[in-house]
């Protein structure tokens, strides 16, 4: 077959079925407002936390590091892309996370990836909550270990599983915070069900981290657990990009030898990892942010009760409206975006069939009169 004709085919199975994506251009955001090319729009579609991305001491710190620096690290952190800002980020973190090692990563996806290719070996066994992030499903898929997934949230059910031997290493893989429901993983009971039977647990808190637990640590801190290995993305809560994995010293070695995203990809520019350090400090010193948050989350969730749409049972910053119908939750959305508002669908298989969403995320920038505003719009809403 001509390529042509495979992508033509491709293209229009997709369009056909409703999961036709497509991105749009806009010319900036924040944790308040998406500044499309049409208009300004209240967001509340943003991960952007703690409305870090605006910062000004953070933006600063960027721009003193790319003086320092130049804008690129020049390479790989094995050749010469390893700096002192990357060495004092990394140090920063384990201080604060409480682990002998941090290592940076690009992004979430690329850690995840990485992590999982360089551990696991086709003796080994990956056991994931079936919920977890894609970057994790299509690490353990492509890795020639064995792949089991758990009930979602249910330490019974990982028990289940570790209870058949494996000839090889098992890894339990969880969330801290789900993205898509924002609930949160019972990590004590996964974390004590995996160790009784010798395994290790990776913890992925991509949407925990700077928000959860004292001084911003995240879930696993928050819930008295030390998983062996913790993914910590920056691209979240921290306003920037990148992730970090915490280790203790042999894994961290054992990474630098054989992770294969970080031997052979340029590491982050060292002027972001200057940003992120500042990053770090206004996370730990954010208790004020953390609090508005807060403040919203409750906000919200008491004015929603009185919508016609489900609630989760999450108490984080991740507040999806359960519309169930796909071309409902579409209609809804572009109602929505008709209004000033910005909040995205999203449908199967990027969720269970049947609960299609609105994926509403609060902030520490909004206003309660942003979230009276929202619930205005869906109380006009007539399908
Ligand atoms: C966003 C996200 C990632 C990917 O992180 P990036 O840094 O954006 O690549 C990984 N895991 C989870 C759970 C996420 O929500």
């Amino acid at each position: 077959m001509d390529w042509s004709s495979y992508l033509s085919r491709q293209l229009s199975e997709r369009r056909d079925t409703s999961l036709w994506r497509q991105r749009q251009v806009n010319q900036k955001s924040d944790g308040r407002f998406l500044y499309a090319t049409d208009g300004k729009y209240l967001n509340f579609s943003s991960n952007d936390y703690l409305g870090l991305s605006a910062n000004p001491a953070i933006i600063s710190a960027w721009q003193r590091g790319a003086e320092q620096y130049g804008v690129g690290s020049g390479g790989s952190g094995h050749i010469t892309g390893y700096t002192k800002a990357h060495q004092l980020l990394e140090q920063q973190l384990a201080d604060w996370l409480g682990y002998p090692k941090a290592l940076l990563f690009i992004s979430g996806y690329s850690a995840n990836q990485g992590v999982i290719a360089a551990l696991m070996t086709e003796q080994d066994r990956i056991i994931a909550d079936r919920l977890s992030h894609a970057s994790l499903m299509e690490a353990a898929m492509h890795s020639p270990a064995q792949l089991r997934r758990f009930l979602h949230n249910q330490p019974e059910s990982l028990a289940n599983l570790l209870a058949t031997p494996c000839v090889g290493k098992t890894l339990v893989v969880t969330e801290g915070v789900f993205s898509m429901d924002g609930d949160c993983a019972p990590l004590a009971d996964i974390h004590q069900q995996t160790r009784i039977s010798g395994n290790w647990l990776m913890v992925d808190d991509a949407h925990g981290i700077g928000v959860c637990g004292e001084q911003g640590r995240g879930s696993c801190w928050q819930q008295g657990i030390k998983p062996e290995i913790l993914i910590v993305t920056f691209g979240k809560a921290f306003g920037l990009s990148g992730a970090a994995v915490l280790c203790d010293e042999q894994a961290a070695e054992y990474l630098i030898q054989y992770a294969r995203h970080l031997i052979y990809s340029t590491s982050m520019p060292p002027a972001q990892a200057q940003a992120l350090s500042e990053a770090v400090r206004q996370i730990q010193s954010g208790d004020e942010l953390r609090q508005r948050l807060q403040q919203n989350i409750n906000y919200f969730r008491r004015q929603a009760q009185k919508l016609p749409f489900n609630l989760t049972d999450s108490i984080t910053a991740i507040q999806p409206l359960i519309v169930s119908d796909n071309e409902l939750s579409v209609s809804l959305s572009q109602y929505l975006q008709q209004k000033g508002i910005w909040v995205k669908a999203i449908r199967p298989p990027t969720v269970p069939p049947g609960s299609a969403r609105l994926r509403i995320t609060l902030t520490a920038s909004h206003m309660p009169q942003d979230i009276d505003m929202l619930m205005e719009a869906l109380h006009g809403f007539r399908s």
